[in-house]
C-alpha cells in the first residue's frame, strides 16, 4: 500500500467517547516524545472491551477517551532517540504502554505493570488517523501483511496467545474449551490447534460456531449443548483447560464444571459475578483457577510469528470507515459481527 507521506502538525479525525455516545472530532496530531513513534493509523481493530469503555463513560465511571487497542499502520515520525523502527515502516501497536522499571516489568510481566498506561484506554488509542506510542511497543510487519489482520493481532491474537500458552499452557493433546468465540475466541482456537490440542468452541450465535469450525475446532456447541458436546469428546475425564470469554456467572459455573481433574480454568473477561468453589473441588481435582490478564509483547511477538506462518488466519470479517464506528459497535453490541470488525481511517 502506497501513500503520500502525511505531513506533520496540524490536526486529526478520531472519534471521542464522551458522555453522550461516539463522536467524530478534530484533535492535534499527537508529536513523539524521545523515544517514541507516532503511526498513522491505517488499521483498528474494534473489540469486545471497547463497547464496556463506551458504558463506562456513557455512565460517568471514566473519562471521555479515544479508543482503539487494536492497532496497525505506517511509521509518519520518531523521536531522536528511536532506533527500533523507521519512518515508512509498517508496524503493528500493542497498546500496553509498560513503565519498564516496577517489579512486574522487571520481570518481563509487562501486562501488570503497577505504573503503565494504555493506548484506547488512558491514552489515545487508535480511532484515529494518528496514535502515539513508545517505541517499544511496535513490532515491524512484512511488507506484505494485511494491516487490518496485523492490527488484530495486537489484541484478538496476543489475548488469545497469553490465555491459552502462557496462563494455560497448553499441551499436544490437550482438549480445550473455548467459551465465546468472537475475535479473541476465533484466535484461542487457532493458537490451541497449533499445539495439536483438541477444541471445542462454545457459542450463543450459529454464526459464531461455524467461523470456530473454520478455523480448527473439532465441535462446537451452544451454552446449553456445552456439557454434552464435551462428554462425547472426553467422557467423563472433562476439559483440560476451559478459556472463559465471557465471564458471567452462568459461563463460569459451566466452566467450572466441564473442568476436568488436573485441569486449567482461564478466566479472560469479567465483571462482578461470582460463584462458588469449595477448597475440596480445587484440591482433589488438582484444578487451577487463573486469570489472563492481557498480553506482553512476546505474546504479540508469538501472534505476529503464527500469524505469518500462516497458523493463525484472520479474523476480520468486516472493514469500515471511521466515522462507522458507532454503528460498527451497535452491530457488534446486537451480535451481528462474527470475529472482527476494522476501521481504516484512508477507506473513503
Ligand atoms: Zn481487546
Ligand atoms: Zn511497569
Amino acid at each position: 500500500m502506497s501513500m503520500p507521506p502525511a505531513a506533520s502538525g496540524g490536526s486529526m479525525r478520531a472519534i471521542r467517547f464522551e458522555e453522550d455516545g461516539a463522536h467524530l472530532i478534530e484533535l492535534p496530531r499527537p508529536e513523539p516524545g524521545s523515544e517514541e513513534i507516532v503511526v498513522q493509523v491505517l488499521a483498528a481493530g474494534v473489540c469486545r472491551t471497547d463497547l464496556h469503555l463506551l458504558h463506562d463513560v456513557k455512565a460517568g465511571r471514566r473519562k471521555a477517551l479515544v479508543p482503539g487497542h487494536e492497532i496497525a499502520g505506517r511509521v509518519v515520525d520518531v523521536g531522536r532517540d528511536v532506533y527500533r523502527v523507521r519512518v515508512g515502516d509498517p508496524v503493528a501497536v500493542h497498546f500496553e504502554q509498560p513503565c519498564g522499571r516496577c517489579r512486574h516489568c522487571r520481570r518481563k510481566r509487562t501486562n501488570l505493570c503497577e505504573e503503565g498506561h494504555s493506548l484506547g484506554f488512558d491514552l489515545p488509542g487508535g480511532y484515529a488517523e494518528f496514535v502515539r506510542g513508545g517505541q517499544g511497543s511496535v513490532l515491524a510487519l512484512p511488507p506484505e501483511m494485511d494491516l487490518a489482520f496485523a492490527a488484530t493481532l495486537g489484541c484478538s491474537g496476543a489475548t488469545a496467545v497469553h490465555a491459552v500458552v502462557a496462563v494455560g499452557q497448553v499441551q499436544e493433546g490437550d482438549l480445550v474449551a473455548v467459551v465465546g468465540a468472537g475475535g479473541v475466541g476465533l484466535s484461542a482456537v487457532q493458537v490451541a490447534r497449533t499445539h495439536q490440542a483438541r477444541v471445542l468452541a462454545v457459542d450463543l450465535r450459529e454464526e459464531a460456531r461455524n467461523a470456530a469450525k473454520e478455523v480448527g475446532a473439532e465441535r462446537t456447541a451452544s451454552p446449553e449443548e456445552f456439557m454434552d458436546a464435551l462428554r462425547s469428546m472426553a467422557g467423563e475425564a472433562g476439559a483440560d483447560i476451559v478459556v472463559d470469554l465471557v465471564g458471567t456467572a452462568e459461563s463460569l459455573e459451566q466452566s467450572r464444571k466441564t473442568l476436568g481433574v488436573g485441569g486449567r480454568l482461564v478466566v479472560v473477561a469479567g465483571g462482578d459475578d461470582t460463584i462458588p468453589v469449595s477448597a475440596s473441588g480445587i484440591l482433589f481435582g488438582g484444578r487451577a483457577y487463573l486469570g489472563s490478564y492481557s498480553s506482553t509483547m512476546a505474546d504479540f511477538a508469538t501472534a505476529l510469528r503464527l500469524a505469518e506462518a500462516g497458523k493463525l488466519r484472520s479474523v476480520v470479517s468486516r472493514r469500515a470507515r471511521l466515522s462507522e464506528a458507532p454503528d460498527i459497535l451497535r452491530d457488534l453490541e446486537a451480535g451481528r459481527i462474527v470475529g472482527r470488525a476494522v476501521l481504516e481511517p484512508l477507506r473513503t
